[in-house]
């Protein structure tokens, strides 16, 4: 796996550590067990727990926890790093991992001492905790995160109701990453419908075993089949005030604090080059061996022309990554590139895993073959933490802004 030769040597010790030992992980543990539990059939059993156990004890798990709170506080740049190289041996189990690190990122923005000591503690301490987050509904889905603005019927309609010191949540949340082996989730709950879904949101730490609260459907996915999604249900479910994270009716800003939304885009794209890494090196590997015309497919030059293709755009999304990565960790960054680099890194995983495909011939296509689950993968992209074409809404925001410099747009 290491056929593309990268420049280490702007990195620091501990980050390149760090990346090694992503890189031996995925090779050792996670490649081996790939595509045996993407095979399994029915929803939710690929899961492992064993390699969860496994991942954790190396601190892939509570890798962006803060240090005081007995995490691992690596910064953005070893996060790209390691969830590149996690999601080179599966990108499915490289998100089972970092879907935690909201919760990292959460607990520094938004969380008191006293919830860090009842939720952080805990999860810390147990390898087998994972967590989740319920936004999307059945009838919201990307317009939570992109509203037509000033529009109060957009949006998540699971509703809280304040009764003492007590809430009653009543509503569905869908396709929640997940589902069915989590242990906490955080959840958006209408408290205010007559206002913008984005003024009118609280987030709710919900633990497995509240009163009303369930797991409904474990839904069976084409791609990323380890990765459970799953319906949370709540039935008059009963949590208490203290479990509110950040203000009444100051989720999204809470979020935003916990920078949820901008690091679900950047890890996003983080596996994306993973995965591109992976199938760039699978087709040339394919090349390499396969012979046709009595020459090696690489000696081809149409051959040629789809790996050359495949490592440029490969390259690209690393330098676009590592760019961002650093720009974040110096907090120099414009959330709207990081939006873009969502977006782009979704282009990119579509066309270089379907060249891969393609070399590899009707080989390629056949069920559970490496090139077809990369693909399968891929897919999964287009519909994830927002969706693809709405988040092209973020160009209002530069519209916006080159408006208030005078400019027009
Ligand atoms: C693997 C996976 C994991 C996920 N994990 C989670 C999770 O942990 N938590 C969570 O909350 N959600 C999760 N989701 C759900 C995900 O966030 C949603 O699928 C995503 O936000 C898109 O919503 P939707 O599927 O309802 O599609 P919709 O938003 O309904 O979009 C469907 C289509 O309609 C178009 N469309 C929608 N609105 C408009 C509009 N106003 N104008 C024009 N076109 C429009 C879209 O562009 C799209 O093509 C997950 C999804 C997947 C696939």
């Amino acid at each position: 796996m290491d056929v593309i030769t990268r420049p280490a040597d702007d990195l620091t010790d501990e980050q390149r550590e760090w990346q090694m030992k992503a890189r031996r992980f995925a090779r050792e543990e996670i490649r081996p067990i790939s595509l045996a539990r993407d095979a399994i059939e029915g929803p939710g059993a690929a899961w492992d727990w064993e390699i969860i156990r496994k991942g954790s004890q190396l601190g892939f798990r509570t890798a962006v926890v803060p240090k005081e709170w007995g995490g691992h506080a690596i910064d953005f740049v070893t996060q790209a790093l390691v969830m590149a190289e996690l999601a080179k041996g599966d990108s499915a189990i490289s998100k089972a991992f970092s879907q935690n690190w909201k919760w990292g990122h959460l607990i520094a923005g938004a969380c008191t001492n006293e919830q860090k000591e009842r939720f952080l503690r805990p999860f810390v301490a147990d390898d087998t905790c994972v967590l989740g987050f319920g936004g999307t509904e059945p009838n919201a889905g990307s317009d939570n995160r992109y509203p037509p603005e000033d529009d109060p019927r957009a949006g998540m309609r699971l509703g809280a109701e304040r009764r003492g010191d007590e809430w009653i949540l009543n509503g569905e949340k869908t396709f929640i990453a997940n589902g069915g082996v989590g242990r906490l989730f955080f959840v958006g709950a209408r408290t205010d419908p007559d206002v913008p879904v984005t003024e009118g949101t609280t987030v709710f730490m919900v633990p497995v075993g509240t009163p009303g609260f369930r797991i409904g459907k474990v839904f069976n996915k084409a791609g990323w089949r380890f990765y459970q999604n799953a319906e949370l249900v709540f039935e008059n479910a009963r949590l208490p005030h203290a479990n509110v994270l950040g203000e009444v009716n100051g989720g999204t800003r809470a979020r935003q604090k916990g920078g949820v939304a901008e690091f679900n885009d950047f890890e996003l794209a983080c596996n994306a080059l993973g995965v591109c890494e992976d199938a760039c090196e699978s087709a040339l590997a394919r090349a390499k061996s396969e012979r046709r015309g009595g020459k090696p497919l690489l000696d081809q030059q149409g051959v040629q022309m789809k790996l050359s293709e495949m490592h440029m755009l490969t390259e690209a999304l690393r330098s676009f990554v590592m760019r961002i990565a650093r720009e974040i960790d110096r907090g120099t960054h414009d959330p709207v590139n990081v939006v873009l680099l969502m977006n782009y890194s979704s282009d990119v995983i579509q066309r270089v895993s379907t060249l891969n495909l393609r070399i590899h011939g009707a080989a390629g296509g056949v069920t559970n073959t490496h090139a077809e689950k990369l693909v399968r993968d891929a897919i999964i992209w287009t519909h994830l933490a927002g969706d693809t074409s709405q988040r092209l809404k973020v160009i209002r925001r530069l519209a916006r802004r080159a408006g208030a410099a005078g400019r027009g747009y």
